[in-house]
């Protein structure tokens, strides 16, 4: 029988890290002969889907069911943790399409369009979870070509009670070193200055491997590659921010002095039915030590208010530690009920009005924290990377700012995007920042990747 190579739309929901996977499914699909353009008409529509939270499996749940109701002749292929965390039942609630697949086959997405044409039942392959990232480093790029995401290991050997993402991404997997630094290469090629390093916990990056954690040495070596200019690391475990670490980041003026480290609560108590490590004071003399080695380091942290049993004193213990910790950027979730987790059923559900009152509560906390932070910053030159150019003005993040996450620095001036600007801070806001441009690096031809290869969904 001939093989079928046709005319692939990929659609994009959920995290950075399904950003990724998309990337890989389409490099390795471009790689088999296929096309990969995006476009309403094609004949195999592929949706990486979302299984977090419930809020992203109701979205994934509507996705598959506009693109089964538009699909015509063609085939729809339904991927990724939704898949994975539901398997035989998403075919029930969501039908019509013509495959679900889990998270272990991006490398084998090739064969997995071969089998969904010529056959009258759904292919369901969901076997339990096991990780083999697209072993090709051609990731089909979407997004700005200046800045990527690098995913550097799969999956989480922790078990907070309040996640599903082990049950269905399964142990924590490292992809060898080797992998990770051609990859970084091969994205400096094609015009890459800004690595985002992405793990569910990057801090555990290497241990089944080398039975050590490597992060630090790959730091040091990724510091090495021609053409990133920052290094950026997303989502340290706490008890995980170890001395080595800190001084890779301190000494490496490649990766910038920035900490993602999601912290979820400050009570003792909370934290300890969340089965999460330590407590606020320990996480205080953390902050103090890394300010200490990175005096200009700005610190990101989430929380999560609700969870089950949170008391009103343990909710104000974590008001304290938020003004306390000082914190340079403070984003936070109201808990969410997942089944299947133990949280589910844990005792002292909060309701959802005080959860809501508990999450604007801890955002004004912190909106004068982060605006006297941003305030500091008023009269410093700063480098900057020109993501967009409009009407005369410039939008761009400095080291402070992650993609997609964080504020935005602009400035009057014809830049080119890619560019590293230099901008002099002349107001602050609680997210934001304006200055004047006084300076830039021009953008040295970056390679202009089509854009719209894979889609990506609005969150
Ligand atoms: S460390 Fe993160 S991914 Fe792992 S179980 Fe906890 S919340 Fe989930």
């Amino acid at each position: 029988m001939s093989e079928h190579k046709g005319n692939v739309r990929i659609i994009t929901l959920g995290c950075a890290k399904n950003e990724v996977d998309s990337e890989e499914i389409a490099g390795v699909l471009r790689q088999a002969g296929h096309s990969v353009d995006g476009s309403q008409s094609a004949d195999v529509t592929i949706i990486n889907t979302c299984g977090f939270l419930e809020s992203a499996k109701h979205e994934s749940i509507a996705a598959i069911k506009k693109a089964v109701a538009e699909k015509g002749g063609g085939k729809v292929i339904v991927a990724g943790c939704l898949a994975q965390r539901m398997g035989a039942e998403l075919a029930r609630l969501a039908p019509g399409a013509d495959g679900y697949v889990g998270v272990g086959q991006m490398g084998n997405f090739h064969q997995v369009v071969q089998s969904v044409f010529g056959r009258t039942e759904p292919l369901i392959d969901v076997e339990p979870p096991h990780h083999k990232w697209a072993d090709v480093t051609t990731r089909a790029r979407t997004g700005r070509p200046w800045s990527a995401y690098l995913k550097v290991s799969e999956g989480c050997d922790h078990r907070c009670t309040f996640c599903t993402i082990p049950s269905f991404r399964g142990n924590h997997a490292s992809k060898p070193i080797e992998r990770v630094l051609e990859e970084a290469r091969q994205l400096a090629r094609t015009g890459c200055k800004e690595i985002n390093l992405i793990a569910q916990d990057v801090t555990q990056y290497g241990y089944d491997l080398y039975k050590e954690f490597t992060l630090p040495k790959l730091l040091h070596q990724l510091a090495e590659v021609d053409g990133i200019e920052w290094i950026r690391i997303l989502y340290f475990y706490p008890n995980r921010l170890t001395d080595e670490v800190i001084e890779a980041i301190a000494t490496q003026p490649k990766v910038c002095n920035y900490i993602d480290i999601p912290l979820q609560h400050a009570h003792p108590e909370t934290l300890r039915r969340m089965k999460r490590p330590w407590d606020g004071d320990r996480y205080l003399k953390l902050f103090e030590k890394v300010r200490a080695s990175i005096p200009d380091v700005a610190i990101r942290t989430t929380f999560i208010v609700g969870f089950p049993g949170e008391t009103q004193s343990e909710f104000n213990h974590l008001i304290d530690f938020v003004q306390a910790a000082k914190l340079d950027r403070v984003g936070a979730f109201q808990f969410s009920r997942e089944p299947g987790t133990p949280s589910h059923d844990m005792p002292g559900q909060v309701p959802s009005r005080t959860k809501k009152e508990r999450y604007d509560r801890l955002m004004r906390a912190q909106t004068p924290i982060s605006l006297a932070k941003n305030k500091a910053l008023v009269g410093q030159t700063i480098s900057v990377l020109v993501d967009e150019v409009k009407d005369g003005w410039m939008a761009g993040r400095s080291y402070r700012d992650a993609p997609e996450i964080d504020g935005w620095v602009y400035a009057q001036g014809n830049v080119l995007s890619g560019s590293f600007a230099k901008v002099t801070i002349t107001e602050a806001q609680e997210h934001d920042l304006v200055g004047h441009l006084s300076g830039f690096t021009p953008a040295q031809n970056p390679r202009m990747i089509p854009l719209q290869m894979v889609t990506r969904e609005p969150r």
